[in-house]
């Protein structure tokens, strides 16, 4: 298996104290695959907020640029939002919410890159 880059764990930090994930009640494991989650995606994210741990898997070809930095802000995002997201999954309203915390995501995401192009504090 293909090791996580050394940019990737740094912005990885960076992200979570970004987004209030950043202490250490929060497990967060990282690998790097060919199609993260079985999907064509630069990132996926699976998240247990009852036991506060959550692992990100990221395209191996992902690279140190824009797009790489929004895939970052992207994935810990989720981790930030997945107690909302396991409310809303036990509800049954999954599609309407994925589509509009996805659309929220982008949003954020590209509002922080477009303030601060490294997002370093
Ligand atoms: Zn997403």
């Amino acid at each position: 298996m293909t090791e996580v880059p050394d940019w990737i764990i740094d912005k990885v930090k960076q992200a979570r104290d970004l987004f209030g994930v950043g202490g250490p009640e929060w497990s967060i494991s990282l690998k790097m695959n060919d199609r993260p989650g079985g999907h064509e995606a630069y990132g996926y994210t699976v998240t247990n907020p009852t036991y506060l741990n959550a692992t990100i898997e990221f395209a191996a070809d992902l690279k140190d640029d824009e797009t790489g930095q929004e895939a970052v802000l992207h994935e810990v995002l989720h981790i930030a939002l997945s107690e909302i997201w396991h409310i809303i999954v036990e509800k049954d309203e999954i599609d309407e919410y994925t589509e509009a915390m996805e659309r929220f995501i982008t949003r954020v995401v590209r509002s922080i890159i477009s303030q601060n192009k490294e997002f370093t504090p």
